[in-house]
């Protein structure tokens, strides 16, 4: 559709053209204002330069949206850069405005995109709104300004509900900011209250930890100071029983020899106990102090199996000491040595029939030593206890020698000195694990 622009009247009907059309093609009501406010204003600034210029509104669709074009021209050329400075906010009530020389004269072009609700704009439609404005007839300025005036009253309602929704909000959130501080202080207190209790209960803990400690340093010297002391008359009654029995002595009766043996049976496991009371003390009070060198297992495994050898007396056990597939370590060979002999007089003493094995891998950057028996095993319940002080399993019978519940506590203890861990696997009638897991260096 084209409007020729001539005198002031024509902005008026321009205008009232502009607000039939958007709202025939289905634009909102307000872009209706929008789009008739901004064509009146393009106009009156093109008519108020002294030409003649031309309204065209086309239909423009490219596939996605559909979009409202108008288009005022004017015959003269010129001027566009002052143009395009005057018509600067008019360009915010469009989606686009532009000014341009197309060689002629100069053009204004607008667009504004149509909702996707907008019905679809076939062509009897187009020509359905096309007769429908041709047969318009225009209003006179005043019926102008009355609708001008409605829809100035709409705006300023709209605007004065946005700002009253705006200072409710505002309001809205300056009650969730003073609740979220408030919230903060309570935790921060909160958090302030627990670090406070959490740094008492620290200090508790060190205290009663060193106090533990001391306990500890002075139950282990007791226990080193009256071992030692207890060594020497034991050790001297071990001789007198000896000396009393001996061919050389006075004869006794068969009662009194009976008796001495008793005597030096007794004597001889009270020493055992307290050069094992001795041997743990020390370990426990850090009086151990590991002699690190290179050991050589082949040698070492060599001597136990010497050594070891007169206690496998049944010929119903097999006593294997594989070849180490370790060549050597970095470790403390005493206390090494005392672990494995410890672990295999143990396995000895609680396999009647079967195998009695030890073994050394590599597993990772450690060296793992096992001693496995096929005797009575330990119930899972007792795998921890077995390591505490004086402990023997219920009802556990060794095949040779008493025991004094204190080997397996003092071969932990040197593991643990010698860097490492010793564990137990076992189930009660297949037989046991004992692992001992050292650092290779
Ligand atoms: P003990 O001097 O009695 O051998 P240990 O501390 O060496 O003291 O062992 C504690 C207890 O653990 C033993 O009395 C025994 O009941 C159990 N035990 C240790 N080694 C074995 C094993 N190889 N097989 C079965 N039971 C074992």
């Amino acid at each position: 559709m084209r409007v020729r622009l001539r005198v002031e009247q024509d902005v008026f009907v321009v205008r009232q053209l502009a607000r039939e059309v958007a709202r025939e093609v289905g634009l909102e009501q307000q872009d209706q204002t929008r789009l008739a406010t901004a064509l009146s204003e393009v106009s009156r600034v093109v008519l108020a330069a002294g030409t003649d210029a031309d309204v065209t509104f086309t239909v423009q669709q490219d596939g996605v949206s559909t979009a409202l074009r108008l288009a005022v021209e004017r015959r003269s050329s010129g001027g566009e850069q002052q143009l395009r400075a005057e018509l600067g906010h008019v360009g915010r009530l469009m989606d686009m405005l532009e000014v341009e020389n197309d060689g002629t004269g100069t053009v204004v072009w607008m667009a504004r995109r149509l909702p996707a609700s907008a019905p679809r704009l076939t062509q009897e439609r187009m020509d359905e709104i096309r007769a429908g404005l041709a047969r318009h007839v225009p209003g006179s300025p005043l019926d102008e300004l009355n609708v001008q005036n409605q829809q100035l009253i709409a705006a300023l309602d709209e605007v004065r509900a946005q700002r009253d929704e705006l200072a409710r909000l505002n309001a809205e959130l300056e009650e969730t900011n003073r609740g979220v501080m408030a919230l903060y202080h309570q935790l921060s207190e909160e958090l302030e209250e627990t670090n406070r209790g959490v740094v008492a209960l620290y200090a508790e803990l060190d205290e009663k930890s060193e106090q533990l400690a001391a306990a500890s340093e002075a139950k282990s010297r007791f226990l080193a100071n009256v071992s030692h002391e207890l060594r020497a008359p034991v050790t001297a009654v071990i001789g007198l029983s000896r000396l009393l029995a001996d061919e050389g002595s006075d004869p006794l009766t068969d009662e009194q020899r009976r008796q001495v043996d008793l005597i030096r049976g007794s004597s001889s496991d009270l020493l055992s106990l307290v050069n094992d009371l001795l041997d743990l003390a020390k370990a426990e009070a850090g009086r151990l102090e590991p002699v690190w060198e290179e050991v050589d297992l082949k040698a070492m495994f060599g001597q136990l199996r010497g050594t070891l050898r007169p206690l496998a007396t049944r010929p119903e056990v097999d006593f294997r000491i594989d070849e180490p597939a370790v060549a050597s370590m970095r470790s403390d060979e005493v206390l090494l040595a005392r672990v494995l002999r410890n672990l295999l007089t143990n396995a000895l003493k609680f396999t009647a029939e079967g195998e009695v094995r030890l073994a050394v891998r590599p597993v990772e950057s450690d060296v793992e030593f096992t001693v496995t028996d096929t005797g009575t095993g330990i119930p899972a319940e007792l795998h921890e206890r077995i390591f505490e002080e004086f402990y023997q399993v219920p009802g556990s019978k060794a095949l040779n020698g008493k025991g004094t519940g204190l080997g397996l506590p003092y071969a932990r203890r040197l593991a643990g000195i010698l860097g490492g861990a010793l564990r137990v696997r076992s189930t009660p009638g297949e037989g046991s694990t004992f692992t001992l897991r050292l650092p290779a260096s």
